[in-house]
C-alpha cells in the first residue's frame, strides 16, 4: 500500500515502521497481538510503561547471592532474588538464593525468638520480653534475688 507523503508524516509517530521492513506483530512491552493500526504496542498503557522501563536497568546483582536477576519481570525496584516456583521467580527451592534466604529468615526468627522470650539466668525458664526497654536477665524477683545471694554467697566463700 502506498501511503501519501503527507498523510505519512501526520501520522508518523503511530505509523512507524522500521526500515528493515520487520512489522512487530506483538506488543513490544506485553507481547500480546497488535491488531489493526497498532504498530509498536498494543495500548497507551504499554506505550507508557515501555517507555519508562527502556532506561531502567534491566538487570541487578542480588544482594543475597549475587547473581543477575532479570528485572523485566516480577518488581523492577527488588534488591534480591524473589523466591517461588513461578515463571517470574528468579530462585526456586534448591537454588542458592532460596537456601541463603531461607536460612536467613530462620535466623531472624531465632533472634526475634531469644528476644521475647529470654531464658532466665538462674533458674532457666523462659522470661518474657516487655517488648521495650533492657532485656530481662531473670524471670521473676524472686530469681533476681536469689542469684544475688549466690553470688554474694560465692564471694565470701573465696574470699
Ligand atoms: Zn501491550
Ligand atoms: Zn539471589
Ligand atoms: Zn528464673
Amino acid at each position: 500500500m502506498i501511503v501519501p507523503e503527507r498523510r505519512r508524516r501526520r501520522t508518523m509517530p503511530f505509523r512507524y515502521y522500521p526500515t528493515n521492513g520487520h512489522r512487530n506483530d506483538t506488543c513490544v512491552y506485553c507481547h500480546e497481538a497488535l491488531t489493526g493500526e497498532q504498530v509498536l504496542y498494543c495500548s497507551d498503557s504499554c506505550r507508557v510503561k515501555y517507555r519508562y522501563y527502556k532506561d531502567k536497568p534491566r538487570t541487578r546483582i542480588c544482594e543475597v547471592c549475587g547473581e543477575l536477576m532479570n528485572l523485566r519481570v516480577g518488581n523492577p525496584r527488588r534488591k534480591r532474588c524473589s523466591l517461588g516456583t513461578g515463571p517470574d521467580a528468579d530462585a526456586g527451592p534448591g537454588d542458592e538464593c532460596w537456601e541463603l534466604q531461607n536460612e536467613e529468615a530462620a535466623r531472624k526468627a531465632r533472634e526475634i525468638d531469644a528476644r521475647d522470650f529470654p531464658i532466665c539466668a538462674y533458674c532457666g525458664a523462659e522470661a518474657e520480653y516487655a517488648g521495650r526497654g533492657r532485656h530481662r536477665k531473670y524471670c521473676s524477683d524472686r530469681c533476681r534475688a536469689a542469684a544475688y545471694r549466690a553470688r554474694k554467697r560465692a564471694s565470701t566463700s573465696t574470699a
